[in-house]
């Protein structure tokens, strides 16, 4: 028998909410099951139990945890596509049961809090920060949080609000917002404008000692943000990276 895999920590959890939180994309919020516990920054793998229809993928996929670990419910947010997968969750009854296995990973804030962290994300890749960002101001930790989050409008920015709402909660933090086609937005914007750049970086970073630096997304923008960041001379060992594949 396989050991590894009967130790993984798994759970029915019923699907008790789900809402569009920017253009195509949803919030799905699941039951917590009792003494499931997290830190900010894990994944966890959901199996649709039972669906109406499925495709070569299969029918679990992976999730970063979007709630806080306070927060009494698990939430997970994806982009809408025309997948078997997200055609059934989108349409399953509310009470309809998934099966969640995890918490996996390591993507947590770092430890020590004289270092900054730099956080260089876009459209999806969000999700491990709302959870991280919202422990961070309840728990008011002293690390300095910049948060450069890059979509092409406001609309298409998950979290936008509440990531801007939460930067009066936690002097800590800065959160530079980025949009690269404002022209097609219905939304006023006064914030920064185009893709997350080297000089965007040396703008909100002047005078910033040895960040720690998290890139989190599609593969396409971890290697967009990586490559900057490489660029500009920053060490690996300085860098940690979640990458969503399958987009
Ligand atoms: C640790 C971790 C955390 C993750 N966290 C998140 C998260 O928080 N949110 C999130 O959304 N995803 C997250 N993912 C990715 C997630 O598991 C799925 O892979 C992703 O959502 C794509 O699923 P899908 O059903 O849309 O596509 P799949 O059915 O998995 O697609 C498989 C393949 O088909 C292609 N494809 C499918 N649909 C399209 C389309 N419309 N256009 C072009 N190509 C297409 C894709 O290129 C892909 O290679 C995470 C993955 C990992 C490993």
């Amino acid at each position: 028998m396989n050991t590894a895999v009967a130790e993984r920590p798994k759970s029915l959890a019923k699907l008790k909410a789900r809402q569009e939180i920017a253009e195509r994309t949803m919030a799905f919020h699941f039951e917590k099951p009792v003494n499931f516990k997290f830190t900010s920054g894990q994944f966890v793998d959901i199996t649709l139990l039972d669906p109406p229809e499925t495709d070569a993928e299969g029918n679990a996929r992976s999730f970063s945890i979007a709630s806080a670990p306070d927060e009494d419910f698990i939430m997970v947010a994806t982009r809408i596509r025309d997948t078997a997968f997200k055609r059934v969750l989108t349409t399953i009854d509310l009470g309809a049961e998934v099966r969640i296995e995890g918490p996996f990973g390591d993507l947590r804030l770092h430890n020590d809090k004289s270092r900054a962290a730099v956080v260089l994300t876009g459209g999806i890749g969000i999700t491990p920060f709302r959870s991280i960002l919202l422990h961070a101001a309840k728990e008011k930790l002293q690390h300095r949080i910049f948060l450069f989050y890059a979509n092409r409008r406001p609309e298409d920015a998950a979290f936008l609000n509440e990531l801007q709402e939460l930067e009066k909660k936690n002097p800590n933090y800065k959160l530079i917002a980025c949009m690269s086609e404002m022209d097609r937005s219905q939304q006023p914007w006064s914030g920064e404008r185009g893709l997350i750049n080297q000089a965007l970086l040396e703008k909100y970073l002047k005078g910033v000692p040895s960040p720690v630096y998290y890139i989190t997304g599609p593969p396409d923008m971890v290697k967009a943000m990586h490559a900057i960041l490489t660029g500009a001379g920053v060490d690996d060992d300085n860098v940690r990276i979640e990458e969503f594949p399958g987009y």
